[in-house]
Order: structure tokens, then C-alpha cells, then sequence
């Protein structure tokens, strides 16, 4: 269980090892959504997504472990990298073949082990689980976990903090460890508030799982949303109830509107995002989501894409 206390208190405990990132105004988006539209610029956060918070929080409240480990398309492993890093706890992140060198570049350049293990995302969750039972490592998640859930959620506190009178949130969804934070979050002081949230057309394991009524595999495709690959887990704890019960409404985007997404966030707004980020941007555009309701949020969870793959989508070879 998470409650909307946990992510208070979680606030305070990352405070200090995040940065509290900055809320602008999208005039280009609000004239195309019919109403105001605020980026959440997330993906200016420490390492480059929004996962810092999760796993800060996560990390923070171990006690006596060998070491971290994780098993992640990116993002996470990135953050929980640094996490460890900042408490001195060696961290081993475990990641499959999909996932780009220049976040495994990262990710050594913490000081940390990326241990490459087989084509999926639950393989190489495989491999972390095999850490904490044989080597006294303590595995924590990308997202179906209490105190990441937990950390994403401080999120959520910030965007109203800052747009008391926020109508809706768009949410990247992929685990569904950001949307069910920032959604209980938000939802606890604003039962009214619409979440909604945005996944890739190619592989949304959670739109799928949501569909079937339980969670569900489903094959991993290559997409411009990377960080929305992966699985949800057969086993999934939280984050698929949590979904369930918090989203108001799915959308999902083909590749091409997520590339207008990112060229838009450029062009219009200056802000250099990956796919992932730049679902809301997306959907905005291909007239897939609106602001009729009162101001609308975006949150721009991250910003890492290999820069020649954002050059090109930018020429419009994608
Ligand atoms: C992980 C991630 C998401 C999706 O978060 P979930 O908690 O898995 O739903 C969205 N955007 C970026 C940049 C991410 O790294």
C-alpha cells in the first residue's frame, strides 16, 4: 500500500538529493489544446528523468545491504546509479540488449556495474532477483514499489503546488510507477483532477494488461518511447491496481506523432526531450488531447536520447 502521507514524507526525505524542476508556460500547445497548457520540465532533474526521485527515496531508507541492484530500460538504473553513489552503496543494474549505449555509458560513469543480460526487460530482471537472493543485494524495482511509487508521487505535490487549479495531468505510462504517484498524490488534494495517461501504440504492456482485466506479456518492439518498453511483471503488486483505479483516460500514439511530439517541444518550446517525454506534446497535436476542461500538465519526464537520433527525428528521418 502506498498513502498519500508515504509521499509526503518522502518529499522531505529526497529534498536535498533532487532538484525541484521548474513549471512553464506551452503557448504554442495551449493554442492547439483550446486552453492553458504548463510543461512540467522534469527532464531537467539530475540524470535526466524524473526516476531520481523513486529510487533516492527508495535507497534512502535501506539499511545494512551489500550493495543495489536493479533490473531497468534505462532511466532507472541511470538514477538509482547516482542514488547509490550519493549513500555509498556499491549498485549493480542489470538492463537488456534494447536498450541504448549511451545509457549504459551513463550509467558506468556513475561508478556503477551495467550488467547486460538477454532481449527483454523481464530477463534482466531475472538477473537482479538473482543478486538479492544469492549476494545480499536489496532489488529495487523500476516502479512497482512502495517507496518508489512513493518518490515519483513528489511529483505530483510540486505540479499543484505550482497550478493549484490544475483540470488535468498527462502522464508518460509505461510501469505506471509515475502516474500512480503523482495520480494519488494529486487525487488526494483535488479528487476531481483528470489523469491521464499516454503510451506508445507498439508494446504498451499496461494498455494491454488493462484490457485483459489482469496484467499480461506482450512482445517489446522497438519505439522512439523507450523508456515506455518493458513489461509490467505477471506479478505486478501496485502499480496495475493502482493504474486501474487512478486513470481516467488511455491514449495512445503512433511513432509519427511522437516524433512531431519531440520536433514541437523543440521548435516551439526549446526543450530537448526523448520520445517517452514527449507523448503529451504529441497527443496535443495529433488532436488526441485537450485543455477544454481548465489548465492542463504535461510532465516532460526525461531527456535521455542519443543526440544523433534527435538531430535526425528533428530533419524528419525517423
Ligand atoms: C520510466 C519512464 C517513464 C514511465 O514511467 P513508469 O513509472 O514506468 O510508468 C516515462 N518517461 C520516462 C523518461 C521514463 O524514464
Amino acid at each position: 500500500m502506498v498513502t498519500a502521507d508515504d509521499i509526503r514524507v518522502a518529499a522531505e526525505r529526497i529534498g536535498s538529493m533532487i532538484t525541484r524542476t521548474p513549471m512553464r508556460p506551452a503557448p504554442a500547445l495551449s493554442a492547439l489544446a483550446k486552453g492553458e497548457v504548463w510543461l512540467k520540465c522534469e527532464h531537467l532533474q539530475e540524470t535526466g528523468s524524473f526516476k531520481l526521485r523513486g529510487a533516492s527515496n527508495a535507497a534512502a531508507r535501506l539499511g545494512d545491504v551489500a550493495g543495489v541492484t536493479t533490473a531497468s530500460t534505462g532511466n532507472h538504473g541511470r538514477a538509482l546509479a547516482h542514488a547509490a553513489k550519493q549513500l555509498n552503496l556499491p549498485a549493480v543494474i542489470c538492463v537488456s540488449r534494447l536498450v541504448p549505449q549511451n545509457k549504459l555509458d551513463a550509467i558506468t560513469e556513475l561508478g556503477a556495474e551495467a550488467r547486460v543480460v538477454g532481449a527483454s526487460q523481464d530477463e534482466a530482471f531475472k538477473e537482479a532477483i538473482r543478486l538479492k537472493r544469492d549476494e545480499g543485494f536489496a532489488l529495487i524495482p523500476p516502479f512497482d514499489h512502495p517507496d518508489v511509487i512513493a518518490g515519483q508521487g513528489t511529483l505530483g505535490l510540486e505540479i499543484l503546488d505550482e497550478i493549484p487549479d490544475a483540470a488535468s495531468i498527462a502522464i508518460p505510462l509505461s510501469g505506471g510507477g509515475l502516474l500512480a504517484g503523482v495520480a494519488l498524490a494529486a487525487k488526494s488534494r483535488r479528487p476531481d483532477l483528470r489523469i491521464v495517461g499516454i503510451s506508445m501504440e507498439r508494446g504498451a504492456a499496461m494498455a494491454a494488461s488493462i484490457a485483459a482485466g489482469h496484467p499480461v506479456e506482450i512482445e517489446e518492439l522497438p519505439t522512439l518511447a523507450d523508456s515506455l518498453g518493458g513489461g509490467i511483471g505477471l506479478q505486478n503488486r501496485l502499480t496495475f491496481q493502482m493504474t486501474r483505479e487512478l486513470m481516467d483516460e488511455l491514449v495512445l500514439l503512433n511513432e509519427d506523432e511522437i516524433a512531431e511530439g519531440i520536433r514541437h517541444l523543440s521548435r516551439q518550446s526549446g526543450e530537448f526531450v526523448e520520445g517517452a517525454a514527449a507523448v503529451g506534446a504529441g497527443a496535443i497535436i495529433a488532436r488526441k488531447l485537450r485543455a477544454t476542461d481548465g489548465p492542463l500538465i504535461l510532465i516532460l519526464s526525461g531527456r535521455n536520447i542519443d543526440p544523433d537520433r534527435h538531430a535526425a527525428i528533428m530533419r524528419g528521418d525517423t
